[in-house]
């Protein structure tokens, strides 16, 4: 029997098409998009290709996508970029549960002199948009909001903290990298100044995203040079942005197609749980969630040892953020929601993919009540 993946919170398996173009890409059109002769302007035009297929994921305008090496930069490139676009101010406002290539930013950005203002999250693992509101300062340069939390899943009110910056001249910075293409996305209607994405969230290959970036926003360039409209200096990795036009175009088509594609899985996954497990809880069950992810534990199961068991019968799974995993420090984001770090050692991540079969979700459940019915800890 093949392994179950339930971590696409992490990273996701490249779809066969994107595989396919970006070897088609690396073989043929390997020529410089910025080259004035026929294969420089033929890799141009799947610059173009995959630019407008990542706009249409977003409801973006095609010249509004800047291709980089994926949401670690594209975060970074807002933050320090919105600092130096309006150096007088030196006032930054981010939630508490953005992502570590925000926060470690922020703390090295403190730790230079600036003003970092983290909004807390709340116990169920939201922001409330008035506590962004009490924070901003005529010295804000930037506000930073994640769209979806990458360990719970929750939504933040994107909406309700773009309203709150609405009469100011402050910028909003979103970090949609686990939204994108699970969630529709609309850049236009958001608010936001800037968004950050990342490929490999969504079928296509690592070390590619994009920042969009509102029209008429001028925010200076991290890495200066003449490409990307002088946006984003570098030879384009051309292989990597054509395989993350294709993967957003397929999952664009899968939103359209399916548009709650994951959620009846993950919510039969978590009501067969509760129904045969009471010591199971959620976390952000009470909050709107991305519809493919359950941050859960099992009473006082402890969660290292039960992802090994788990892995051992063919299901992979993780316990929070990849990017915290493999150390002893309770997961950032749980911390935040006020979680002890005896509760947050328990916590583990199942996040689904499109790709996830109610096959899997049957064998995900026996697996996960045989494991924890003898013990039947108490919650
Ligand atoms: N933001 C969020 C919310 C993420 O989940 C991740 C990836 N774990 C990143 C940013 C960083 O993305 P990348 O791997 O493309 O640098």
């Amino acid at each position: 029997m093949s392994d179950i993946y339930l971590d696409n919170n992490a990273t996701t398996r490249p779809d066969p098409a994107v595989v396919d173009a970006m070897l088609a890409c690396l073989r043929t059109t390997w020529a410089n998009p910025s080259s004035a002769h026929a294969p420089g302007q033929a890799a141009k035009r799947l610059l173009q290709t995959a630019r407008q297929a990542v706009a249409a994921l977003c409801q973006a305008q095609p010249a509004e996508v800047v291709f980089t090496s994926g949401a670690t930069e594209s975060n970074h490139w807002a933050l320090l970029g919105a600092l130096q676009r309006t150096p007088e101010r030196r006032h930054l406002i981010i939630t508490a549960l953005e992502h570590t290539s925000s926060l470690a930013l922020c703390a090295d950005l403190a730790r230079r002199g600036y003003a970092v203002d983290v909004v807390p999250a709340t116990s169920q693992g939201g922001i409330d948009p008035a506590a962004v509101r009490a924070r901003l300062r005529a010295d804000t340069a930037l506000v930073s909001a994640m769209h979806a939390n990458n360990e719970t899943g929750v939504l933040l009110p994107i909406a309700e903290i773009a309203a709150a910056l609405r009469d100011t001249d402050i910028p909003l910075h979103v970090d949609a990298t686990q939204s994108a293409g699970k969630v529709p996305l609309d850049f236009r209607q958001s608010g936001a100044a800037s968004m950050a994405l990342s490929a490999h969230k969504f079928h296509g290959p690592k070390g590619v995203g994009a920042l969009l970036l509102r029209k008429g926003l001028a925010l200076p360039a991290l890495l200066p040079g003449s490409q990307e409209r002088c946006r984003r200096g570098g030879t384009e990795n051309l292989p990597g942005i054509v395989g993350m036009g294709v993967a957003a175009r397929l999952a664009h088509e899968h939103l359209a197609a399916h548009p709650e594609s994951t959620r009846p899985l993950r919510d039969a996954l978590e009501q067969a749980l509760r129904a045969r497990l009471p010591q199971v809880h959620i976390y952000g069950a009470a909050l709107p969630r991305l519809p493919n992810t359950i941050c859960l534990r099992l009473g006082r199961l402890e969660a290292e040892p039960l992802l090994t068991r788990l892995e051992r019968a063919g299901i992979i799974a993780s316990a929070g953020s990849a990017c915290s995993a493999g150390g002893s420090e309770p997961s950032p984001v749980l911390s935040a929601m006020g979680v002890a770090p005896d509760e947050a050692h328990c916590a583990f991540r199942l996040s689904l993919s499109r790709h996830t079969t109610a096959d899997d979700i049957h064998r995900v459940i026996d697996v996960l009540c045989a494991f924890a019915e003898p013990s039947r800890a108490a919650a």
